[in-house]
Parts: structure tokens; C-alpha cells; sequence
């Protein structure tokens, strides 16, 4: 877990005394001569879980009188429901050291957030913290032996990543290559992966949210990279390479998510079928019944209906005279009709085996003059670069990623395109814009 690795600390809201119940207890810290009145905690806790239809004021009953239980549960309301607390609710009760009256509750509402109630001067009041989370950044690298999916989440520096949270990370991949790479296809065994990826953690270890900041994907020799610049510094940034060109294309290379395409995880029944390509003039994904299908491109629904041996089917019409074909699904999306505007990763309709399919998968194919062609073959313009205005902090930016990537143990050097490739950009220099 260490490898690699950086951590810094964010507070997400300061609060005095955001420290985690545990803290109660600990004692302060052997630093030789120290006044007596800090020696000892001025407190001591009692913490309770709420039990399943438990209300708070019965978790209250016992320790707390009647009226001090109706003023407590009083200041609680500005925050929180106290009627609507889910079992397992944490409940820490601080009394004073002494005459053992209670000073405080600390009821943790969420993982994230914890109602404070405090008595002050004879009167509860309440406030809301945030539990502090720190961020930091996990670097992982490796080669491919069997799929994507295996290779991440068998990465030692993932092992102690929850299997949601490498989930959401294996998405997050398939996400930004989604233009680039159909990882359930394209992936080979020697493939290599190496990525930076931000995360939040809360004090527990659990991830809260993360980013990838910085990945490269080489499959069949060729390098892929995404790295995340956000020119307006917004939050809605996006995904370039290492050239300053935006990873997304017009048409998505698969309809579904990878990690929802069955090959992705058993050695595949269906490879044969996949590698059936010329004959078939499709590609089949299989997935479970019920899957999402998105809409590779932006485009026109032109065909909603059943169609012999495709049995449901979608057909969008797009810019450049390209259609695109799903075949075989149990049901259509809601709202999706003929003559519906449908944008890029819309869900248009969900995985079946209508009409002749030998399991549930979806037929996927797109026609060009009315021809089937390979969608790893479709090459249109991407979308628009790094504005030129931004160029001089993308390069900043961008040279701080590839470092990440580059710092990872083995990994050897980011390949480059050759300096000059955009060194007469007027902009490329501080104070040039803006
Ligand atoms: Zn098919």
C-alpha cells in the first residue's frame, strides 16, 4: 500500500473538535512534565447503536431525564430527523469526569456527517460536522494475463481496496478508454496497465469518492493515455492525452460497460463468437438480462421494433451516414421511439434474447453505406483539444501526471511524442492568455 503513495490531509469542514469518538479515549501523549489538569480526559464516553426500530429517545431512556431527553432530541431536529435514524445509528454519550453529568451526544447520522450536541451554559445546542476525510493518491501498475478485470483487482496495492471500491475503479478505466479500448475485446495477454488514481478516505480506511488522474493502457504495442485536465477549473474537466487531445470520439467503441460484458470475468464462452467477426458482420457482447445498452453516438432513432431473427432491435441514424444496430434486447428504454434524439451513453433499451440467440447478449453492429464495418475501425475526429488559452497550465499539469505514472516502481518512462510537436503555440507561455 505504500508504494507510490502520498497522502495529504483535507479537512472538508473544520470543526474543533472534529475528533473521531475514539479519540476520547486515548491518552494524551508521553511528553515529560505536563500540568495535571491535562493529564486526564475530562470525559469519558458510553457509545450505543441504535437496534432495529429503536428510537433514539428509548436509546436516550436510562441515561437521560425526560426533559433533558425533549431538549436534546429538540436541538437534534435542526440537523436531523431523530425519527428517522436507521439501525446501527452510533450514538456517543460524553459525561463528565466527576459528577458524571452529561456534557454531550454525538449522534453519527451518516458515514460522513456527525450531529454534535453540546451543553452550553444549561441550553443543548447543535452542530453539524463533517468527518474529516484525507486524500491521497494510489499508483498501481501491471501486465495482463487474463483480463483487465483480474489483472486490477488481483494488484497487491489494491488489496486492501473493498470490492465496491476496485469496482468503481475497473469503471472508471473502462470510462475514460471507453472512445480508445474495448477492454472485452482488445485485451491481450502482455497488455500493461499503469494508473494514478485519487481517492477520499474516510478515517475508517473506506473510500468516499476518487478520481483517476492519470492512466496508460498498452495493448498491441500502441500506448493510450488519459489524463484529467479541467480547463475552466470547475470540476468539469475531462480526459486528454498526452498530446492535449481529448480522449472522447464520436462513437463510443461498445454499448455496454465493461464490467457488465460476461467475458470480462470467466474465461469466455463467447470469445469464439467474437472472433467470428467476418461472418458475422456483428459483434456480440453477452451480459445478463436486463444490462443497460447505451447509444454509441448521437444520433436519430430510425428503427424501434421486432426484426426476425434480431427480435428487438434499435437502429439509430448518425451523422457521416453511420447507423448503428442493437439486436436482441428484452425490452426498449421508455421514451426511446422513432424519431427520439438520442445523445452518446443514453440507455436505449436492455439486454435480452429475443428473436434467434442462443443466450442473453447483445448484437451489436454499425453500418456505414448501409455496410457492416468493425467499430475498432471507425476513426473520426475527437473532440476539441485543450483550449490553446489553458495550454501553458495543461502542460504543467500534464508533466505532473506523467511523473506520477513514471514514478511507479518498474513502470519505466511515459512514452512521448517528440517536444516540437506543439512548441510553436504562441500561448505556450505564462501570461500569454487571460
Ligand atoms: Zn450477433
Amino acid at each position: 500500500m505504500k508504494t507510490g503513495k502520498h497522502a495529504r490531509w483535507k479537512l472538508v469542514m473544520v470543526t474543533l473538535g472534529v475528533a473521531t469518538t475514539a479519540s476520547c479515549y486515548q491518552e494524551p501523549p508521553d511528553v515529560g512534565t505536563l500540568d495535571a489538569v491535562y493529564a486526564a480526559p475530562a470525559e469519558h464516553v458510553r457509545i450505543s447503536v441504535l437496534r432495529d426500530g429503536q428510537t433514539l429517545g428509548q436509546l436516550l431512556e436510562g441515561s437521560v431525564s425526560y426533559n433533558e431527553r425533549a431538549s436534546l432530541l429538540l436541538a437534534l431536529r435542526e440537523h436531523a430527523n431523530p425519527r428517522r435514524m436507521r439501525a446501527g445509528t452510533e450514538v456517543t454519550l460524553r459525561f463528565r469526569r466527576g459528577d458524571e453529568s452529561l456534557r454531550g451526544v454525538d449522534v453519527a447520522t451518516s458515514r460522513d456527517e456527525t450531529v454534535r450536541l453540546s451543553l452550553v451554559e444549561g441550553a443543548w445546542s447543535s452542530e453539524l460536522v463533517r468527518t474529516p476525510i484525507y486524500v491521497d493518491t494510489l499508483t498501481a501498475a501491471g501486465e495482463i494475463n487474463t483480463s483487465l478485470w483480474v489483472a486490477v483487482v488481483g494488484n497487491p496495492v489494491l488489496n486492501s481496496m473493498s470490492p465496491g471500491d476496485a469496482n468503481r475503479l475497473i469503471d472508471q478505466l473502462d470510462k475514460v478508454f471507453q472512445w480508445q479500448i474495448d477492454f472485452s475485446r482488445q485485451i491481450r495477454v502482455g497488455d500493461t496497465y499503469r494508473f494514478a488514481f485519487e481517492r477520499e478516505v474516510r478515517p475508517d480506511g473506506s473510500m468516499r469518492a476518487g478520481r483517476l488522474l492519470a492512466a496508460e493502457m498498452v495493448t498491441a504495442n500502441t500506448a493510450y493515455h488519459a489524463l484529467w485536465f479541467d480547463p475552466n477549473e470547475d470540476g468539469d474537466g475531462s480526459y486528454y492525452n498526452l498530446e492535449g487531445e481529448s480522449v472522447r470520439g464520436e462513437f463510443l467503441l461498445k454499448p455496454l460497460t465493461y464490467r457488465r460484458i460476461s467475458s470480462t470475468f470467466t474465461n469466455s464462452r463467447f470469445h469464439p463468437l467474437l472472433k467470428t467477426w467476418r461472418a458475422h458482420r456483428g459483434i456480440d457482447y453477452a451480459a445478463d438480462r436486463g444490462t443497460d445498452i447505451m447509444a454509441t453516438s448521437d444520433g436519430v432513432v430510425i428503427y424501434r421494433g421486432a426484426k426476425g431473427t434480431f427480435g428487438n432491435t434499435v437502429e439509430i441514424r448518425h451523422g457521416n451516414g453511420f447507423i448503428t444496430r442493437y439486436a436482441h434486447m428484452s425490452r426498449f428504454q421508455a421514451g426511446v421511439n422513432v424519431g427520439t434524439r438520442v445523445r452518446q451513453s443514453d440507455i436505449i433499451g436492455h439486454v435480452g434474447m429475443t428473436g434467434l440467440a442462443g443466450g442473453p447478449h447483445l448484437h451489436y453492429e454499425i453500418l456505414s453505406d448501409g455496410r457492416q464495418i468493425d467499430p475498432l475501425s471507425v476513426d473520426l475526429p475527437a473532440d476539441d483539444p485543450v483550449p490553446s488559452e489553458n495550454r501553458f497550465r495543461w502542460r504543467f499539469e500534464m508533466t505532473a501526471h506523467v511523473a506520477l505514472l513514471e514514478a511507479i516502481p518498474g513502470a519505466g518512462p511515459v512514452r512521448m511524442l517528440a517536444d516540437d510537436q506543439d512548441r510553436d503555440q504562441p500561448e505556450d507561455h505564462p501570461g500569454g492568455a487571460q
